[in-house]
Formats: structure tokens, sequence, C-alpha cells
């Protein structure tokens, strides 16, 4: 059994991505720019925002976090956001979710531009993504799970792959990615019947639920490779969905919560911010 270590493999692609900022800035003269939008104060999102800021400054974007007061109505977000949308010098934008209740959050993500969307939710970006044009910007989370079995150099054509959770920012776009990769992809959620019986048939299993051991040893065949993309905080402590101690007793790969998945996700964003800042030179 082998862990699937994200943390060193988040290192390897930060250092990778370092070295094509250097590059980028030495022929343009100017760094990737990402602005990360966040409304009231969530802890959770705060810390998201920081840890963002963070890495872009480790990697060399300059990135710009702006807060807007949690009273803030939906006409005067979506000017802000309208404001970095149609500017000529932000490569990236982002709004963290969640929003507070009383903000509409699809309104306000649709006004991102695909150009800038370095989470790639937008429409156009799923609609990439649901074609494999290869040239859209994709989800974070879900590419870093794809990277993950990539670096490990897992096979993944013609293999079984199960896919817990259907949400459009992590099940979804998994399952598509999966399928690119010439993956048979079924897809699972709340309401599947018999969910022990189809995640007993993947080679690889990716779990992105959100709930405590929903994924114990018995579910999961032989040799499979396990992906946990799960969190949940209890008394301070963070679970993934899969019974790891037991389930590590019989997989060929398996992701740790923490430092299996988590750390993947903000690299992609900075790879994200990274390729549409060389989009951007090649149109501007
Ligand atoms: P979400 O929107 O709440 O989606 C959860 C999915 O799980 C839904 O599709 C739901 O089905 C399904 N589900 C719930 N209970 C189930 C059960 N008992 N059996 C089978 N399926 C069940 O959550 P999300 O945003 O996709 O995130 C999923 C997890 O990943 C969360 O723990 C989140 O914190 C974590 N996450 C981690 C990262 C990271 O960087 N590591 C990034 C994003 C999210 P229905 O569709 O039928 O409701």
């Amino acid at each position: 059994m082998q862990i699937i270590d994200g943390k060193k493999v988040s290192e390897f692609f930060r250092e990778d991505l370092k070295s094509k900022i250097t590059d980028f800035y030495a022929e343009s003269g100017r760094r990737p720019r990402l602005v990360v939008i966040i409304v009231g104060n969530d802890p959770a999102s705060e810390i998201y925002v920081s840890n963002k800021a963070k890495a872009a400054a480790e990697v060399g974007i300059v990135s710009e976090t702006v807060r807007l007061n949690e009273t803030i109505g939906q006409a005067e977000l979506e000017n802000v956001i309208w404001g970095y949308a149609k500017d000529d010098i932000t490569d990236g934008l982002l709004v963290q979710l969640p929003l507070p209740k009383h903000l509409n959050a699809e309104r306000a993500l649709a006004l991102i531009p695909d150009d800038k969307d370095v989470d790639g939710f937008s429409v156009g970006n799923t609609g990439r993504l649901c074609r494999f044009t290869g040239d859209g910007i994709y989800p974070c989370t879900p590419s870093g799970i794809i990277q993950l079995l990539k670096y490990y150099d897992i096979p993944l054509s013609g293999k079984r792959a199960v896919v817990v959770g259907r949400s459009n920012i992590l099940g979804k776009p998994v399952a598509l990615m999966l399928l690119n990769e010439d993956c048979t992809v079924t897809v699972c959620h709340s309401k599947t019947k018999n969910l022990k019986e189809i995640t007993l048939t993947a080679d690889i299993l990716v779990s992105a639920v959100g709930k405590k051991n929903v994924i114990t040893a018995d579910m999961i065949k032989d040799g499979a490779v396990v992906i946990d993309a799960g969190i949940t905080r209890e008394s301070g402590k963070i679970y993934g969905d899969v019974d790891f101690t037991e389930a590590a007793k019989k997989v060929s790969y398996i992701t740790p919560v923490p430092g299996g998945v988590g750390p993947m996700t903000i690299t992609m964003l900075m790879i994200n911010t990274y390729q549409v800042a060389v989009n951007h030179n090649e149109k501007r």
C-alpha cells in the first residue's frame, strides 16, 4: 500500500510553477495577478483566503484580497465584481464561497468572464470540460485529483471509477475528468441505492461527500485506489470520508486526510492563474 502524498506532489508543482512565473516575468515584465473577493468573515473562508494569498506570494503571483462587508447588497457586490471582470490588469478573479445567505451566488459568479474564471466554475468552462476541448480552465480540486493520479503513474484508461458525490465543484467535474482519461465512470449520490454494491466495483474510488466514515473498508475492493476529498471538522480535527485505518490495509494507493487532496487545490488555483495570465498575454 502506498500513501499518496499531496504535500509532496503539491511542492513539486509549486517549484515548477515558480520557475515558469520567473520566465513569464522576464518575458512580459509583469506577474500574473489574482483577485479574491470575500464577503463577511466566515472563519473557514478567512483561512482559505489567507492560504491563497500566501501561496500566490510563494510562487510569484500578485494577489489582492477584496474584503466586503457582510451586509453588502446584491447590486453593490455585482458592481465590485464587474469592475474586476472588465479591467485589463486582472488575470484571475474569484469570489470566495459560501456567500452570506441573502446574496445570490449564481448571479454573482455569472459576472466572472470565462477568461478570468480561475475556479473553473463558469458555464463556458464547464461546457469546455464537458466537451473535452482541452482549452478551458477547470475546477481546482478535481484537477488536483487527476494530477495526483498521474504523478503516481496510476493507470486510468479502461479502469472502473466510482465517484461518490455529484456537486458542481467536485463530484461532477472529477467524474468528467476521469471519463476524459478513458475510465468507465459511475457517479453516486445521496439517493443511490446499494452504494456498497457499486463502490465494490471501483478500481478507482473517489469520495467527495463530507461525512466521516461514509466509506468503510468493506465497501472497497482489494487493491483499489482510494481518493478521499471529504473534509469533516470535529473537535478541532479534520477527517475524510473514508475509514482510513481499515481501508489502508486493503488498498493499493490511498490519500490521507489531511495531506492528500487538500494541498493540491490551492496549487491548482495558482496554476490556473498562471494559465489565464499566459492566455491574456497572447491576446492583449
Ligand atoms: P456537497 O455540495 O455537499 O456535495 C456532497 C455530495 O455528497 C452530494 O452530491 C450528495 O448527494 C452526496 N452525498 C451526501 N450524503 C451521501 C451519502 N450518504 N452517500 C452518498 N452520497 C452522499 O459538497 P462538495 O462541495 O462537493 O464537497 C464534498 C466534500 O469535499 C466536503 O467535505 C468538502 O469540504 C470537501 N472539499 C474538499 C476540498 C479540498 O480542497 N480538499 C475542496 C472542495 C470540497 P446529493 O447530490 O444527492 O445531495
